[in-house]
This record gives structure tokens, sequence and C-alpha cells, in this order.
């Protein structure tokens, strides 16, 4: 495929219209991404824990492992810490993850009284992400993922690196951490995207970030975004 032409209109556009037209451009490319079907809050901040160590796909083979071995998590959170290092063993520093999985698992009954996130529901969302950002290991990706992505389908925007780093190139906030930079996106996503589609959003940025605008030599020459990214066109320019 051609890359499209830098247009002067479209590098000049507001953050909130280049926002929308990254999406629209995305969603043109790949289609509409499949949704996940939404994992109760507690397994979903399982299965997001694994996800901060190795890709989606492989995240999802490990989860798989997790639930075969264990018929309930509270299983896991009582099982010995080398036992759950071998379920975990896909994991680059599977000592490392079966530990932080059993302490949260142990704070989160010691805290609740049972092992269950069902209550957050009661909760705003505010509230919500602050209390899952106490545990240790819990930070604004992980929290985002849990309220956007599980039952409690609440709006937020889950920024890991793939997300962080095309935004970066993308120019579509100020260079700063995940935590500020989904707060920055979050003020000029428009307020009628409901938390389905602020999925649909991360799904789309995250494939690409795999697929084309990837850390290592990305692929601006046949980017679907050329003509809305600033790094994009340095780079082109500097390539000659
Ligand atoms: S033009 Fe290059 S840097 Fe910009 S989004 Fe596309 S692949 Fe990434």
């Amino acid at each position: 495929m051609q890359a499209a032409p830098l247009l002067p209109d479209e590098a000049n556009l507001a953050p909130e219209q280049r926002l929308l037209r990254v999406h629209e451009l995305l969603l043109q490319h790949f289609g509409r991404p499949p949704l996940r079907q939404p994992l109760d809050p507690l397994t979903q901040l399982i299965a997001s824990l694994l996800s901060t160590q190795i890709r989606s796909g492989q995240a999802q083979h490990v989860m798989r492992d997790l639930r075969r071995h264990y018929a309930n998590w509270e299983d896991l959170r009582d099982a010995p810490i080398e036992e759950i290092v071998r379920v975990v063993m896909a994991i680059p520093s599977p000592e490392v993850m079966a530990s932080r999985l059993k302490l949260v698992l142990l704070q989160i009954t010691a805290r609740y009284g049972s092992l269950t996130l069902e209550f957050l529901a009661r909760y705003k969302t505010g509230k919500v992400r602050e209390w899952l950002e106490s545990f240790e290991g819990v930070g604004p990706q992980i929290s985002a993922a849990v309220v956007n992505f599980s039952t409690l389908r609440r709006r937020a925007l889950c920024v890991d690196a793939d997300h962080l780093r095309v935004t970066q190139r993308l120019a579509l906030t100020p260079r700063a951490d995940a935590g500020v930079t989904e707060q920055r996106l979050m003020r000029i996503i428009p307020e009628s995207w409901d938390a389905v589609r602020l999925e649909e959003h991360h799904e789309l940025v995250k494939l690409h970030g795999q697929t084309l605008c990837m850390f290592a030599q990305p692929q601006c020459a046949i980017c679907p975004l050329l003509r809305l990214c600033p790094f994009g066109n340095r780079r082109m320019r500097a390539e000659g």
C-alpha cells in the first residue's frame, strides 16, 4: 500500500480532530477489531498483571494454564510460590510474577474479607482505580484495563507500551508517562465515546503499534497515519 502524502490541512488539525482521524484511518486500515468478552474484575486483574510482562497472546496462554491448574482463584492464592512459578514459567521472570499474583490475592482477601472484586461495581470509577492502584505492581495501565475491559465496563483508556509509543510519535499529547498520557488523551477524546468505543480505540492503536509502528523499524512508508505523524514525516525526510 502506498502512503498518503502529508496534507497541510491534516497536519494542522487540533489534537481532538487528529485523534478522531487516527481512529478513523486505523478502522479503515484494520477493520473493526474483535473485542474481548468481558471477564469479572478479579480475573481481568490477574490477566492484566500477566500482560505487563508478555504480549497479550502469550498472556492468554498463561491465563489458560492458570485456569487449568486452579479450580478457582482462592486455590491460586493459597498455592505455594514454587508451584505457581511452574505454572507461569512462560513469563520472563516467573518468580516475580508468582509472588506478585499471590501477594495481590492475599492483600485483596485481607482488605475485603474475601477474594472478590465484585464489590467495586458499587464504587465510582475514580475510587475503583484508586483502590486498585493501592496494590503493589498495579498502576494506571492495569487499573484502566480492569475498569474498561471487565464487566465493570467503565470509561478508561488502557495506555500500554504500544499505545504510549504510538501516541508520542503522533504527538497527540506532550510526552509523559502512561498515567498522565491517559489523562491527557481522555481530555481530547469525545465524551460520547463509551467504554466499548474506548476499548476499540485501545485495540486499534495497540494493533498498529504491534504490526506497523513497532519500537524498532516502524513501517512509516506504508503507514496509513503518515500524513498525521510528525515523527514519521521527519523520518521519511531524513531517509530522502
Ligand atoms: S508514520 Fe511511522 S512513526 Fe508515525 S505512526 Fe506510522 S509507523 Fe508510527
